[in-house]
């Protein structure tokens, strides 16, 4: 198989890179470890004047090529990039570390609008995605409601021009820092699950609706818990048919990434890492034994070339006009747990000294990014779908086993 770009595609690489080098701004040029929450949601809202400043500069810049949504048709304020120009555009920012900007109203509630949203909704919010205005934060998973999304149970009750919404989401991600909330709620107990569902969109500082920061293992507060009380939201924020939410949630899921930064991510960690330890540096604070951990490493470095191959078959599958199914379950389940091994041979090839959570001292091998990225890992296999549930897609619609 020959996976090497054609002339266009070669050109379009060249000018993504030019562009990058050009533009990205230098403070997200040395990503570094650091205690704070960082990328381009935190940055646009800092108290410090000049992560605003590069949140702003990066989002125009992207701006002015329409890449802030490379996906997006043209007609809305997208690039209306090909599926293989996404593939490139979204190497080249990984290969770069360059953050992605708009978060999930480019990735995620964008998109699900121009399919289902009405000319009103469409012109709200998409303006706002694309300027970088307005991030977006989703609320589908409820305490009672995670891999079973369909059981969830905040409710909203119609009153005249108004949902009135009561209950609790959870695992909010960047609530504390996004300006609406796209939801799933119940607005028909008595149907069967999956048909008393709506989506809903709503300003986050509608009064009733409280977000209080979650602190995970690795001291961040990257999620919320977010409660509604007698919450009224307007009709008219429904997107698609009362009742018919489930189906507009999931459209989300054809909009499915290749996966690419993830590989191409994983390929630079050991690079990194294979190059710290030739350094005297780094030599020091390699295991003795560090013979066995080499041998895992090569390990790494083969999964990532099969990560690779999966996010090309994702990508060729789009190229042909299909979506991908269980394909992109394997993809995902394959990425997010090589990411957790790949983690832990970076900690044991630092043995002892992989205890060491301060990125700052200078004993920490690589300021401690292995480490960090040990623990910062783990909800990898948690988010977008747990490892089991798309063991589950595999096997029934991949392999086609019965259900269990
Ligand atoms: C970092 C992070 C960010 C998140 N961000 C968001 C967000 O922004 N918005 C949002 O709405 N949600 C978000 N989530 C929630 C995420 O979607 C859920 O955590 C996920 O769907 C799993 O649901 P749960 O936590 O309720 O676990 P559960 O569904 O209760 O699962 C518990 C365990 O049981 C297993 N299990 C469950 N059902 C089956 C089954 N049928 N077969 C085999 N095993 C099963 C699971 O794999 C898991 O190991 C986030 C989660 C994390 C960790």
């Amino acid at each position: 198989m020959d996976w090497s770009d054609s002339t266009d595609q070669a050109a379009f690489r060249a000018e993504v890179r030019g562009f990058i080098q050009s533009r990205l701004p230098e403070p997200y040029r040395a990503v570094g470890d650091s205690d704070e929450a960082s990328g381009w949601q935190v940055d646009r809202k800092s108290k410090d004047p000049a992560r605003r400043e590069t949140a702003i500069a990066w989002a125009n810049a992207l701006a002015e090529k329409g890449w802030v949504a490379p996906h997006w048709p043209k007609e809305y304020g997208g690039a209306g990039l090909s599926v293989l120009e996404q593939f490139i555009f979204n190497q080249e920012m990984a290969t770069a570390e360059a953050p992605s900007v708009g978060g999930m109203g480019v990735s995620l509630i964008g998109p699900t609008l121009i399919v289902h949203g009405t000319d009103e909704q469409k012109q709200e919010h998409l303006p706002k995605i694309l300027s970088g205005e307005v991030a977006w934060a989703q609320g589908y998973s409820e305490p009672g409601a995670g891999s079973d999304l369909a059981s969830l149970q905040t409710r909203a009750t119609r009153d005249g021009d108004d949902y009135v919404i009561n209950g609790q989401k959870i695992w909010t991600s960047g609530a504390q820092f996004a300006d609406w909330l796209f939801a799933l709620v119940r607005t028909d107990p008595e149907a069967p699950k999956h048909r008393g569902i709506s989506f809903v969109v709503m300003d986050i500082t509608t009064p009733g609706i409280t977000v209080r920061p979650l602190t995970d293992m690795g001291w961040q507060q990257p999620f919320n818990e977010t409660f509604f009380e007698d919450v009224h939201v307007p009709v008219r924020n429904r997107v698609g048919e009362e009742n018919r939410g489930w189906y507009v949630g999931m459209t989300l899921l054809d909009f499915e990434r290749s996966g690419i930064a993830g590989a191409t991510q994983y390929a630079r960690e050991i690079e990194t890492l294979v190059d710290y330890v030739h350094t005297e540096a780094g030599a020091r604070f390699v295991r003795p034994d560090f013979a066995t951990t080499r041998l895992a490493l090569a390990d790494r470095r083969v999964e990532t070339e099969v990560l690779f191959n999966f996010a090309f078959r994702i990508v060729s599958l789009q190229n042909r006009g299909m979506v991908p199914n269980y394909e992109a379950s394997a993809n995902k389940l394959f990425g997010s747990e090589l990411h957790q091994r790949l983690a832990l041979t970076g900690t044991r090839t630092f043995g002892l000294y992989a205890n060491i959570w301060d990125h700052a001292t200078p004993h920490a091998p690589l300021g401690a990014r292995f480490t960090r990225d040990y623990i910062r890992s783990v909800p990898h296999t948690i988010f977008s779908g747990s490892s089991e549930i798309q063991r589950n897609v595999i096997a029934t619609r991949g392999l086609g086993l019965p259900r269990g």
